[in-house]
């Protein structure tokens, strides 16, 4: 059964993607399409020059972090994406792209909000459609962008004669959840380079820096090292990165400590991905040319569905 992923390159791959996302997929490769979202990383404010070094990084992160046997691809070398975009744009209706809280809450009623930060949605569901998932993985944040790619292939085979899987929406598989380090209360994020934020790249004293810095709280004693989501989130997310990165909490009571053992486990995952990393940036044609052969296995894929 066809996996799909798409990873818009809107900033820096981090730690968080690497746990939550990257791993996952490295463990599923068989018959998975993993892409770069290049496309959806214009819908706001961007530096071309900037979207295309991203991109460029990305392309080696995801073969660094053991994606290769996947087809990779970048989403702007398969034209049936926006190809079809415009096809679903002629099936959706505005009230229905009004109602997307994504639009409301970034877009909606500002003079500069481009065009495609509206049609967004009738992208995605493009990318879903094109590749006859049965099942999708989706978090609540892009649940209502599944329903909307649903409530398409619906309609469109019920005009046009059936051409799409209409695919389930399932539970995405509970992969580690990484919060911010300055602020524990919500998602590290690669849209937020801040000192709470590390980055795939960063290098080890980078890395130590940031995790010195982390948000704990004043708990002192025997029991302050111990998970407790609500009053103690920093805390909390600390030992989920040490788990998560192999490392053990087992005998350790100061945060100091903590925080050491924190550091070197995540410097030992990151530092072969780093490495991997050198040699990739060191042969950019070769990377170049796994990305043209994935393209061309999406395109065979995708071009037909198109062709329908
Ligand atoms: P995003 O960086 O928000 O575009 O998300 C890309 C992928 O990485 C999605 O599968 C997210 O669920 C995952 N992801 C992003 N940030 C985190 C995080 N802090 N912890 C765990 N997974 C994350």
């Amino acid at each position: 059964m066809t996996t799909l992923s798409l990873l818009t390159p809107s900033g820096r791959l981090t730690l968080g993607n690497l746990l939550g996302a990257l791993r996952p997929m490295a463990a599923r490769t068989a018959d998975a399409f993993y892409g770069i979202s290049d496309l959806h990383a214009m819908t706001t404010a961007h530096d071309p020059a900037l979207l295309r070094a991203r991109t460029q990084e990305m392309q080696a992160l995801l073969l660094a972090a053991g994606l290769e046997q996947a087809t990779l691809f970048r989403q702007s070398d398969v034209p049936a994406h926006t190809g079809l975009t415009y096809l679903l744009e002629c099936t959706a209706y505005t009230g229905e792209l009004n109602r997307m809280i994504q639009f409301k809450e970034k877009g909606r009623g500002r003079e500069s909000t481009r065009a495609s930060l509206y049609t967004y949605p009738v992208l995605m569901a493009a990318d879903i459609l094109l590749y006859r998932p049965r099942h999708v993985p989706v978090g609540d944040d892009q649940r209502q962008h599944v329903e909307l790619a649903r409530d398409l292939a619906t309609r469109f085979n019920r005009t046009y004669g059936e051409v799409f899987t209409v695919p389930e929406i399932s539970t995405p598989r509970a992969g580690a959840r990484v919060m911010d380090l300055a602020d524990p209360t919500r998602k590290m994020s690669k849209s937020v380079e801040g000192p709470g934020t590390i980055l795939l790249l960063d290098p080890p004293d980078v890395v130590r820096r940031k995790v010195a810095r982390a948000v704990t709280d004043s708990d002192t004693g025997p029991g302050a090292v111990r998970p407790d989501r609500e009053t103690k989130p920093g805390v909390t997310n600390l030992l989920d990165v040490l788990a998560a990165c192999g490392g053990s909490a087992d005998g350790i009571t100061t945060y100091g400590e903590l925080k050491r053992e924190v550091s070197d486990a995540v410097v030992a995952v990151l530092e072969p991905v780093q490495k991997r990393y050198t040699d990739l940036a060191a042969d950019p044609a070769h990377v170049a040319s796994v990305y043209e052969d994935g393209a061309a296995r999406a395109r065979k894929v995708t071009e037909p569905v198109l062709a329908t």
